[in-house]
């Protein structure tokens, strides 16, 4: 086989080289002799069209390009926890400590630490019989998760022999008797990034990823294994909307991807996730985390590449029986580098530049979610639940980024610039946003959280629905003109708003709010609207209404601890007491 070709041309990422009849479409190819990483996209007769996932300053024509015969693949095993790796998943921390610098070429960086023993303890025994996706043994990775060592795809058989003790990912911990004959295995295995890793079959996700931010678990609810996009104006929250679900949801594996956005954000996440503690495992949220980094100033091709690396950790971590989140900051900027590959390519531009299989990318991308079977076991379960970032150019959502994912998620958190502009955040906004698991979340909220729970959304939704053609008769005639009803639903209304809707990420105490502060806040809200109106109905006026002392810690229940959510029930029964001591038309008049 002739593997060795030469470079005809280079135009930035993209190289085309000669002589490569015996390549395929997705290898991967070494360019040059600094042995650049980059995969081949396209082929022509011998030609083949490379996307290089490193600077390509300084290679040229004649150079020589050496094809791997094997497509971009990530390594599967311990040690990918509390790393931070680049696009192709090379760890940054081990190429900044070797070369003092991000952009280094062509280092053989290993993605798995190769020198570090960890213990391995047996599943499985000599003489049992296994397949793909069987438990072999475990190590503990982290304080907090047990990697599972499954049996990699395509081997099934029985085990002849199976160790115990120190070992590093290298060495073989199992032997297994299989039809071709015996094979040795270690911890690692590798899986190609653009192809689906298997399981047995999707099931319908039916319980919800707590996020604990209340606009999410509230109103537009996420599931185990759901998928979400975030479309948003520059500076309307994205970011801190990922951060967030990357720290608090109630994920047992993180993958967050930081794909192409400005570099001192990862730099942020990599200072204060150390710092975070997970609220159920009293460790640092680091200890279930995985970061990948290819920001704004790193090459563009290993961009598109960096989504494919999150998922491919993410699914291989969900058929351990995880529930795995990953999060995608921004998808926009990985279509921008499918955009800049395929107009070098000079193929037939479609929406606004993009490539005609920009569709079918997103939805093979998010297909890769879901809660489902795994591959090994009926009895084993895990989810991917996926969440994108899209910074549509100038907020406008009908671009074809937006539009594509839109058609295939199944959550809808639309960022808001007016939101985002008075300091509303999250700048979700409620009216267009919407969530396509709400009714299957309303049955488990209500049986887990309290019978209410929907009811008490579904009230609150209307009447914010309400709110906007009120706020419209007050802008042209003025608040005056309506009734005291009316304007007591504009007060609840900017209640919930205020003191519901908005939450603090960088509050030490309203970042994070469980189901039950949720249905209690919300809940002592509708109190006190209910026990108003029927004030108003008794002739109490509204003026009364609105002095009274209750509602100021209203607006402080969200800082209330987790510990001491009592005192918001507290409230309640001093609203409805303040309200009953109210008197018709004044206690004065009435004298
Ligand atoms: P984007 O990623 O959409 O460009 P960011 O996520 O960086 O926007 O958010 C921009 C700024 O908005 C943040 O730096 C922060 O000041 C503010 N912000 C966004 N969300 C919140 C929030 N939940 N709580 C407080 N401030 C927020
Ligand atoms: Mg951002």
């Amino acid at each position: 086989m002739n593997n060795k070709g030469q470079i005809i041309k280079v135009s930035g990422p993209l190289v085309v080289a000669s002589g490569m009849k015996d390549a395929d479409v997705y290898d991967v190819v070494e360019v040059s002799k600094d042995k650049l990483i980059g995969e081949i996209i396209e082929m022509r007769g011998d030609r083949a069209s490379i996307q290089v996932y490193e600077e390509t300053t300084g290679i040229g024509p004649g150079d020589e390009v050496v094809t791997t015969g094997s497509p971009l693949s990530v390594e599967l095993g311990p040690g990918i926890l509390e790393q931070m790796f680049d696009g192709i998943q090379r760890p940054l921390e081990t190429l900044r400590a070797q070369n003092g610098d991000f952009l280094i070429r062509g280092a053989g960086v290993k993605a798995l630490d190769r020198e570090k023993k960890w213990d391995f303890k047996a599943l499985a025994k000599v003489g049992d019989h296994v397949v793909p996706g069987d438990f072999l043994g475990f190590v503990p990775e982290t304080s907090v998760i047990d990697h599972k060592i499954m049996v990699p795809n395509g081997i099934e058989g029985d085990i002849v022999d199976i160790k115990e003790g120190l070992f590093t990912v290298e060495e073989i911990i199992a032997v297994i008797e299989t039809k071709d004959g015996k094979k040795e295995l270690n911890m690692i295995q590798r899986w190609p990034v653009r192809r689906g890793r298997p399981y047995k079959q999707k099931i319908d996700p039916k319980a919800p990823l707590i996020t604990g931010q209340r606009v999410i678990d509230t109103f537009f609810p996420i599931t185990k294994g759901g998928t979400a996009a975030i479309p948003g104006p520059f500076g309307s929250g994205k970011t801190v909307v990922q951060h967030q679900l990357a720290k608090w949801a109630d994920a047992q594996v993180v993958v967050y991807v930081g794909c192409g956005e400005r570099g001192n954000e990862m730099t942020d996440v990599l200072m204060e996730f150390p710092e975070l503690i997970d609220q159920k495992t009293g460790e640092s949220i680091m200890k279930r985390t995985v970061l990948i980094a290819n920001t704004s100033n790193m090459p563009v091709a290993a961009r598109e590449a960096s989504i494919y690396t999150g998922i491919t950790i993410s699914e291989y971590f969900r058929d351990m029986g995880y529930s795995v989140a990953m999060m995608a900051d921004s998808t926009s900027r990985w279509a921008e580098a499918l955009r800049e590959m395929s107009g070098r390519l000079e193929e037939m531009p479609g929406d606004e530049g993009y490539p005609a299989y920009l569709s079918s990318r997103i939805a093979q991308f998010y297909e890769r979610a879901g809660r489902v079977i795994c591959n090994a076991s009926e009895e084993r379960e895990g989810a991917l639940s996926v969440i994108g970032a899209v910074s549509p150019p100038g907020g406008d959502i009908s671009e074809p980024v937006t539009q594509n994912t839109l058609r295939i998620v199944k959550i809808f958190w639309r960022l808001d610039y007016d939101l985002s502009y008075q300091r509303h955040f999250p700048a979700i906004n409620w009216i267009d946003s919407y969530s396509l698991y709400q009714n299957k979340i309303d049955e488990y909220l209500d049986d887990n959280v309290n019978e209410n729970f929907s009811k008490n959304r579904k009230r609150a939704m209307s009447l914010l629905q309400e709110e906007s053609s009120l706020l419209e008769i007050v802008r042209l005639v003025g608040r005056d003109t309506l009734s005291e009803e009316d304007q007591l639903k504009l007060d609840i209304t900017k209640s919930i708003r205020e003191d519901f809707l908005q939450q603090n990420a960088f509050h030490e105490v309203d970042t994070f709010c469980s189901l039950d502060k949720q249905f209690k806040m919300l809940n002592t809200i509708l109190k006190f609207y209910d026990s108003a109106i029927d004030a108003l109905s008794r002739g109490v006026y509204l003026e009364e209404i609105e002095e009274l002392d209750v509602i100021d810690k209203i607006a402080r229940m969200k800082n209330i601890h987790e510990e001491e959510i009592n005192k918001i029930d507290e409230l309640g029964e001093e609203i409805l007491k303040e309200m009953k001591k109210l008197e018709r038309g004044g206690a004065e008049e009435d004298a």
